[in-house]
């Protein structure tokens, strides 16, 4: 079958790989009918961290169940499904406590000795705990839903996440730093799902504003730093924002977090980046703040997402602004890696 490999920093290629097959009697092997690319595959691509060799790439995907172990019970051939980025049992006690991202039997998909999401098939590891199967299957949705469907499998559940651990609830305002796709979505978590009232989107291109007001944004802001910071507290009565979502992770945005969030407030954190910042506790110690940080447990979120996507309530798909087939998959890394392009998707 055909794959993505990574060959060296700003080298990767589409090429012949052995098949998906089953290894365990909890696998499943599903066929890829959508995958994409990360912001967080870009950093080997751009040379930030070592990346082996011919190690395969994609965290995350949707498709179609081909084969299954003789373990596994809840899922069949032909099933429509969605992967989370990383698989899980679901029933050990990090599952049971809703973070499956710390699943004691997980890992990620398109780590070293892994299928990645970025080829024709994959080898699915914990398949009852791990993929979540589509209520109508392939016949009963349509292929427009796909995008939306595969948002789930990362962005949209990381977003999300995000918004949950800032606190966002029906009728809250809160402030999202990063108008990446997580970004985005936590905007459209925080309004679809959560109910928020006003949303603070600090974002400076005219193409991701424009989704983040379509998901949501009430506002916004172009600013940065210290002034970035002004202009939230400006339109807060001086306050500043209970609820802030972190969707970059760099000691700047960092900084902008805890500068927004008002006394008492929360900052739920996703931005994931290669170095993280070395937070000063001083200003959320004097300020009362809770940070809550974490690799979202996507899994947990994943039948609602799904539900919601198939009954027409949430569209995450406009966050795919690119479409490419896996064969120009280079072509997509390169149009993130430019910012040329949000989030490519692979077909
Ligand atoms: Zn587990």
């Amino acid at each position: 079958m055909r794959a993505a490999l990574y060959l060296s920093a700003g080298n990767v290629v589409v090429d012949d790989v052995p098949d998906a097959s089953l290894s365990q009697p909890t696998d499943a092997v599903v066929r890829v009918l959508r995958s994409c690319v990360c912001g967080s595959d870009l950093w080997s691509y751009r040379g930030v961290i070592n990346r082996a060799e011919r190690s395969r790439l994609g965290h995350e995907f949707m498709g179609i169940v081909e084969e299954v172990g003789d373990e596994v019970r809840t899922l069949h051939p032909g099933d429509l499904v969605v992967a989370p980025f990383k698989w899980s049992d679901n029933t050990c006690p990090a599952c049971v406590d809703g973070i499956q991202s710390s699943c004691a039997n997980g890992g990620t998909f398109g780590a070293p000795g892994t299928d990645g999401g970025q080829g024709e098939a994959v080898r699915v590891p914990q398949a009852d705990g791990t993929l979540v199967a589509v209520p109508g299957g392939v016949s009963g949705v349509d292929e427009s839903l796909y995008a939306a469907l595969l948002s789930t499998s990362d962005v949209m559940a990381t977003g999300l996440h995000g918004a949950v651990m800032a606190g966002v609830t029906e009728g809250s305002a809160v402030a999202v730093i990063g108008d990446g796709a997580v970004g985005l979505c936590a905007v459209l978590g925080a309004k679809a799902v959560l109910g928020a009232d006003r949303i603070f989107l600090m974002s400076r291109h005219a193409d991701r504003a424009a989704i983040g007001k379509a998901f949501g944004a009430t506002d916004v802001i172009a600013e940065r730093g210290d002034e970035g910071i002004a202009a939230v507290r400006e339109r807060t009565g001086g306050l500043g924002v209970r609820h802030v979502v972190e969707a970059v992770g760099t000691p700047e945005s960092w900084a902008m977090a805890v500068g927004m969030a008002r006394e008492g407030g929360a900052i739920g954190a996703v931005g994931m980046p290669h170095t993280m910042p070395e937070l000063p506790l001083f200003q959320p110690l004097i300020h009362h703040l809770s940070l809550n940080l974490g690799v979202a447990p996507v899994r947990r979120y994943l039948p609602d997402l799904i539900s919601r996507i198939v009954e027409g309530t949430l569209d995450p798909g406009p966050v795919f602004d690119t479409t490419l087939p896996l064969e120009d998959v280079a072509q997509g890394y390169a149009a993130m890696a430019s910012r040329e392009s949000i989030k490519v998707m692979l077909k």
